[in-house]
């Protein structure tokens, strides 16, 4: 018995032999698509980066006293890691990995740490395209200020990173923090100048502050819209130049002016520039003491609000008139770590205008700390310059106008 008439088999023939022909050239388009159309948009990164690894939590490893830095050690699992992607391995350059020894908690640096990792900079400067560093995360904005103002005419990037769980770790954050530090050195575009990557977000160095010791999302920029931030791709902000054919971002501009030579700057490691909290009827002796009988190079206040002082406190009125004659710099900070200082608005911060403080805009207490050394370091004994040159801006750490706000990610 025959299923189909003599006509319904010749129809049914020619569909089947239509089958096959558009099956085997999907099969063959399929596998020469491959090889007409290479993958251009995975073109090998051949940037040259160098990882300093200083110590810190991302690079501890377990040890049968516990989690510990080892020198040498601490870094295995990103190249483990890396090696498991031999195609996105494609997107990151080649990197060299420096283990300072001791490789210390960052609660321990001080000044001479900074300089440490700014020598190591500017001796391999030439010989690589981008710096990554690894750092403790507590005071790593305290860090990547103080590098913002010594690596004076950078024009390559270094990147602060860390975490808040080890790489040795089977969950931890160490390595997406690593990676997209390692994208972003190997990106086309990286800005030339400090950045922090932390938790998919790039921040300016000079911007940044710690904001928790237990969330993933560890650090903010809070007077300063990220640089940019890890998506499913990279995206930096940018502004839309009007008279440009093309976006540009907006921060690269800050740097321009630097961008000429390297000439780095050597912390002064017995810098003492101590910072007054204060606090509702907070007794003054002490601090007026402090300044009479220690060298002090400059005073960091962190006031009330918009920068705000008790100006009716009989001892804060003597403090500040015995910074005023021994010619010690006062620096006016908020204690609200967003906003920026104002000391003309209320009578209680004009005041301090009247006492010679100087406000310090919306820098962070960390940059401005890291700033007051920085100015002690390079105009000692010279009081006037090292307040005109406080509330300047050196490199994008204050914005003399006032707080931007403005986020349009665009990946360029
Ligand atoms: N105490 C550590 C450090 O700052 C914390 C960390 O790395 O997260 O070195």
């Amino acid at each position: 018995m025959t299923l189909f008439s003599n006509n319904m088999n010749k129809t049914y023939q020619a569909m089947f032999f239509l089958l096959i022909t558009i099956l085997s050239a999907l099969v063959i388009g399929a596998s020469i698509g491959t090889i007409v159309e290479p993958n251009t948009a995975n073109k090998k990164a051949d940037a040259r980066i160098l990882i300093i690894y200083t110590g810190g939590t991302i690079g501890m490893v377990e040890t049968s006293s516990g989690l510990k830095n080892i020198p040498n050690r601490g870094t295995e699992q990103l190249d483990k890691y890396l090696a498991l992607y031999p195609d996105a391995r494609e997107k990151i350059g080649t990197y060299e990995i420096i283990s300072y020894d001791p490789l210390i908690d960052s609660s321990n640096m001080a000044p001479a740490d900074w300089n440490k990792m700014i020598g190591t900079i500017y001796s391999n400067y030439t010989s690589y395209d981008a710096f990554v560093i690894m750092h403790g995360t507590d005071t790593m904005a305290y860090t990547a200020s103080a590098l913002s103002f010594g690596l004076r005419g950078l024009d390559k990037p270094v990147i602060v990173t860390g975490a808040q769980e080890p790489l040795a770790k089977l969950r931890n954050d160490g390595i997406n923090n690593l990676i997209c530090s390692l994208i972003y050195a190997s990106s086309q575009k990286p800005l030339s100048e400090v950045v922090l990557i932390f938790n998919n977000e790039v921040f300016r160095g000079n911007r940044t502050k710690k904001l928790s010791p237990n969330k993933n999302s560890a650090f903010g920029s809070p007077n300063f819209p990220p640089l940019g931030k890890f998506g499913i791709g990279f995206e930096y902000n940018v502004i839309v130049d009007s008279r440009g054919s093309s976006p540009s971002t907006k921060y690269q501009k800050y740097w321009d002016y630097q961008s000429k030579f390297i000439d780095p700057v050597n912390y002064r490691e017995n810098v003492n520039v101590p910072i007054i909290f204060l606090t509702p009827g907070i007794q003054f002796d002490m601090y007026t003491d402090l300044v009479t009988t220690t060298r002090v190079d400059s005073i960091v206040l962190l006031t009330f609000g918009i920068g705000n002082g008790p100006d009716g406190n009989k001892g804060f009125q003597k403090f500040l008139r015995t910074c005023r004659e021994k010619d010690i710099p006062v620096f006016n900070i908020s204690q609200c770590c967003q906003g920026r200082v104002e000391q003309g608005d209320y009578a209680t911060g004009s005041f301090l205008s009247t006492m010679g403080v100087v406000g310090g805009l919306d820098l962070t207490l960390e940059a401005a700390f890291t700033k007051a050394c920085y100015l002690a370091t390079m105009y000692p004994g010279d009081s006037s310059t090292q307040r005109r040159v406080f509330s300047q801006d050196l490199v994008g750490e204050l914005n003399p106008e006032g707080t931007e706000r403005f986020e349009l990610f665009i990946d360029i």
